[in-house]
C-alpha cells in the first residue's frame, strides 16, 4: 500500500508512510459518541484506533520536496504508548523512489508536532542535511512558547538543530512556494498550522494537515479532541472543504491507517464524506 505513487497533472507525487502508530480514539473524535467512530476506525482493548504517518514526497522543477517527515522515534515506552510498528518507514519509501535524505531540497511542515515533523533530526542532528525547512512564524512561535495544554506535543530536538543550521526558514501566511505548490494558514488545531495544495494542469491536491486527519474525519463535527480551538478549526473547515470539493481535489491526509489518498462526495445535509482514491 505504501509508498503510492500518483500523478497530479505532470508532477509526480508519492504517498510514503513512516509506520503505524494508535492514539485513543476518543482523543482522535473529541465529542462524537464512540458508537460512531468506533464503526470507521476500530479501537484496540486500550481504546486506541489504528493511524499511521504519511509524509507526502512531491517530485517538481527537479527538485525534491517532503511534506512532513514523520513519527518521532522515541523511547521504549513512547513506541509502547503510540504502539508504534514501523512496518515501512519514510526512508525505505525515500529509498523506493531512488533517493537518500541528503537528495531532498525541501521540507514544509504543516505544524511542528512530534507525529509531523519527527524525522526531523538523527541523534540530534539534520536528517535532511540539504534541506530547507518551511514552517508558519506562528507555529514556531507556538513551538517555543508552549504551556501545559499542548506541551506534550512539541520537542524542541526536532527543530533547534535546524535553527542551529540555519536550516530553518518561517513563513508568512499564504505562500506559493513554486509555480502551482502553495501553502494556507489552517488554524484550530493550533494557531499556525496550514495546509498544502498543488496544482497542475488544472488537477489539484490538497495536503490536508491534521484539518482533517483522516479520510474518516470528513463531517464538519468530527474534530479532535487535540484541537486547541475547535471552532476556529470547524469555521477553517467550513471555509476550505467546499472549495476542495468544488474542484474534485485529491486529498493526502497524514494519518488515514488505509488509504493514500481521497476524494470529498457530499452527504445529505450539505457536507461532506470521502471516497478511497484506491
Ligand atoms: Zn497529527
Amino acid at each position: 500500500m505504501w509508498p503510492r505513487a500518483l500523478k497530479v497533472g505532470q508532477i509526480q507525487v508519492h504517498s510514503l508512510s513512516d509506520g503505524k502508530f494508535r492514539l485513543d480514539g476518543g482523543a482522535m473524535f473529541g465529542v462524537v459518541p464512540k458508537p460512531l467512530w468506533e464503526k470507521l476506525l476500530e479501537p484496540d482493548e486500550l481504546n486506541r484506533i489504528p493511524l499511521r504517518t504519511n509524509p507526502l514526497l512531491i517530485q517538481i522543477e527537479n527538485k525534491n520536496i517532503l511534506i512532513e517527515t514523520g513519527m518521532f522515534e522515541g523511547d521504549e515506552k513512547f513506541r509502547r504508548i503510540h504502539a508504534l510498528e514501523r512496518d515501512t518507514t519514510v526512508f525505505e519509501g525515500l529509498k523506493t523512489v531512488g533517493l537518500e535524505p541528503s537528495d531532498i531540497h525541501l521540507v514544509i511542515h504543516t505544524h511542528l508536532h512530534y507525529d509531523h515533523a519527527g524525522r526531523n533530526t538523527t541523534a540530534g542532528k539534520p536528517t535532511f542535511q540539504h534541506a530547507t525547512h518551511l514552517v508558519q512564524r506562528a507555529e514556531l512561535e507556538e513551538a517555543q512558547n508552549t504551556h501545559e495544554r499542548n506541551r506534550a506535543s512539541y520537542l524542541p530536538e526536532l527543530w533547534e538543530p535546524l535553527i542551529a543550521s540555519g536550516q530553518l526558514e518561517t513563513l508568512e501566511g499564504h505562500t506559493e512556494i513554486l509555480e502551482g505548490l502553495s501553502v494556507h494558514p489552517a488554524p484550530g488545531h493550533n494557531l499556525g498550522q496550514q495546509i498544502v495544495r498543488l496544482k497542475s494542469e488544472g488537477e489539484v491536491l490538497i495536503y490536508t494537515a491534521d484539518l482533517m486527519p483522516t479520510l474518516s474525519h470528513a463531517p464538519y463535527a468530527y474534530l479532535l479532541g487535540y484541537d486547541l480551538y475547535p471552532v476556529t478549526c470547524l469555521e477553517q473547515r467550513k471555509h476550505y472543504f467546499p472549495q476542495w470539493a468544488a474542484e474534485n481535489a485529491i486529498l493526502a491526509t497524514p494519518h488515514d491507517p488505509e488509504h493514500a489518498f481521497g476524494r470529498f462526495v457530499e452527504n445529505a445535509r450539505g457536507g461532506f464524506l470521502t471516497v478511497p482514491l484506491e
